[in-house]
């Protein structure tokens, strides 16, 4: 079974969709730290983001890998090092969004996304899951909530990592993301034709959990 959970930056869809797939004995598959690391590996190899040439020929290079541990939780790689701390910046963001946009990434990572989810029932998080990687996800959520509501979850994530950033730019960021990701011809973020949206603002983390985990339910396939 594959859940796919869509939304614009900040929505809660990391936190939602770990949960939602703990309590479903599923895997949590969250693609956008596959956009961060390729944004991160682009970064680091100087390449200039807004040039898709220049993003794509860093691509050959990039030996991506991801495993689970005990708890179920996702360690991404690149080559031998273990990124998955260093691709929460809000450099690695506005770079994951940048290289999101280049059309020989989103194939690059198309096939890997695919593999992920079909080796076993899971819960994956992204732009254009419902809409693009796996129209045949049994259960499509797209899930939002204010860009005042995600600034300020976004922004309280940060503090507690330890990064100092303020508000208004944390909010300027969602908004510049929300636009990127909507605004791209390619993949561009839209809920499905065929998705729930859940608005998540005014909602705790458990009310949002246990509506996705219903949604899962009611749809299960027959035993
Ligand atoms: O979900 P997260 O904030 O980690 O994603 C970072 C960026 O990666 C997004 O802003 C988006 O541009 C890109 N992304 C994407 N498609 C996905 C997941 C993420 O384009 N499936």
């Amino acid at each position: 079974m594959i859940i796919a959970i869509d939304g614009p930056a900040g929505a809660g869809k990391s936190t939602v969709a770990r949960l939602a797939a703990a309590a479903l004995c599923f895997v949590y598959i969250d693609t956008g730290a596959l956009y961060r690391a390729v944004g991160l590996a682009a970064m680091r190899a100087g390449a200039d983001l807004n040039d898709p040439g220049a993003v794509a020929a860093v691509l050959p290079g990039v030996r991506l890998s991801i495993t689970y541990d005990e708890s179920g939780g996702q360690h991404i790689f690149l080559g031998s090092e273990d990124v998955s701390l260093s691709i929460r910046t809000p450099e690695c963001s506005m770079a994951a969004s940048a290289v999101g946009r280049v059309p020989a990434v989103r194939a690059f990572l198309l096939e890997t996304q695919r593999s992920l989810a079909r080796a076993r029932s899971s819960v994956l998080d992204g732009r254009d899951i419902g809409t693009v990687v796996l129209p045949e996800a049994d259960v499509k959520i797209f899930l939002t909530a204010s860009p005042e509501e995600r600034a300020a979850r976004r922004w309280k994530e940060l503090q507690a990592r330890g990064v100092d950033e303020p508000y208004e730019k944390v909010l300027a960021e969602v908004v510049e993301r929300d636009r990127q990701d909507t605004g791209r011809p390619i993949a561009p973020l839209r809920p499905a034709e065929d998705s729930v949206t859940l608005d998540t603002t005014g909602l705790t983390l458990e009310e949002a959990v246990a509506r996705v985990v219903n949604l899962a339910r009611q749809n299960a396939p027959a035993e």
